[in-house]
């Protein structure tokens, strides 16, 4: 099967074209972070007016770089949710467009489905798995016993651990998307500033990480107060340190609970350097459980994975008809 795959749930506009849901024959890629950045942050209506300029030629791309002509596609695959809801439209509204013209079937996918899906990119699933989701708007652990199914066993009750990151980067001066930037200096400091961990009520697979952000804006602000000069990379490799510890510690115990043969990483924040080095000491050595990590290109939003998690839903007969509409709170089932 050759799936096109269409995402515009937040600041990029992608398509790629997957074939048997492994096999990536394009994967195209439009920014817009560059449009952003001075505002601190994603805005909106900006990124909408982006998509409506870039979708049609990102999608013309992805087909020519696969060297594939529309006629020669299976189904198209758009993200309906969850994301802005004015980004997601254009998505919808293409792939609407052109899966009518052409006459081929149409599939809604959740985002997040398609996070945990770039990894079908890399390794065949091996059921059931676990899923450590974390991205700039999820933090969630998601139990898989099928293909399409999905069962959230944890996740954040605030923030999202790279809203967290972005927030912290901000009060740190940092350029927006922040995570990178934590991620580097925290490579070069140490983790010797006392921080919060919420590890909350015994047994809980949740997480909270607005209590930490706090933590780390008080402990900037009273510095300053003080006087003294905080070191920034300190403060970075503490606050990476505290995320980490709590991530991992959650992911480990859940892989065990739930006898879980593989460990899929997914979302932006699965491009942390420091998140990466500390599930392979973990997990490496363990005979039960396989860690699977995209690479960093399919861990950020792409469409690739958007393809590949189509590709299933194509797979299971399930469609969606032209009353398909961008769900901005689109829940994961
Ligand atoms: P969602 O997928 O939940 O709808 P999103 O699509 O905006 O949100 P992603 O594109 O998956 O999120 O990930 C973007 C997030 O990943 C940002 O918060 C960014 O700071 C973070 N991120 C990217 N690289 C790194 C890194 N190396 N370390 C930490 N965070 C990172
Ligand atoms: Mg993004
Ligand atoms: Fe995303």
């Amino acid at each position: 099967t050759l799936i096109l795959g269409i995402e515009t749930s937040c600041d990029e506009t992608a398509a790629s074209v997957v074939r048997g849901g492994t096999e990536i024959l394009s994967n195209v890629v439009a920014s817009q972070i560059e449009s952003h950045k001075r505002f601190g942050g994603v805005v909106p209506e900006i990124a909408s007016r982006h998509h409506v300029e870039q979708v049609t030629y990102v999608v013309e791309e992805a087909l020519n770089q696969a060297e594939r002509t529309i006629e020669e596609i299976d189904a198209i695959a758009v993200t309906e949710g969850p994301g802005l809801v004015g980004a997601l439209l254009i998505g919808v509204n293409a792939a609407k467009a052109i899966a009518f013209a052409h006459e081929k079937p149409l599939i809604g996918v959740h985002h997040i489905a398609g996070h945990i899906y770039a990894n079908r990119l890399m390794k065949e699933m091996k059921f059931p798995l676990m899923s450590l989701v974390v991205s700039g708007g999820h933090t969630e652990l998601v139990l898989m016993k099928d293909h399409g199914s999905y069962e959230v066993v944890g996740e954040t009750r605030d923030d999202a651990a790279g809203e967290a990151y972005d927030k912290v980067a901000r009060t740190l001066g940092l350029p927006y998307p922040g995570g990178p930037h934590i991620d580097r200096l925290a490579q070069e400091g140490k983790p010797v500033i006392k921080l919060p961990r919420a590890w909350l009520e015994e047994g809980s697979f949740d997480f909270s990480f607005s209590g930490l952000k706090s933590s780390v804006i008080n402990t900037l602000h009273n510095a300053e107060q003080r006087g003294e000069q905080l070191d920034t990379k300190d403060l970075a490799a503490s606050f990476q340190e505290s995320v980490i510890d709590v991530l991992v510690t959650k992911t480990e115990r859940a892989v065990s609970q739930f006898g879980a043969k593989q460990l899929l990483v997914a979302g932006g924040v699965a491009a942390n350097k420091g998140l990466r080095e500390r599930l392979h000491e973990t997990f490496d050595d363990r005979e039960d459980v396989e860690l699977v990590i995209p690479p960093l290109s399919l861990c950020t939003d792409n469409a690739a994975m958007i393809a590949a998690a189509g590709t299933i839903s194509f797979e299971q007969g399930k469609r969606s008809d032209y009353a398909l509409n961008a769900n901005p709170g689109l829940e994961l089932r």
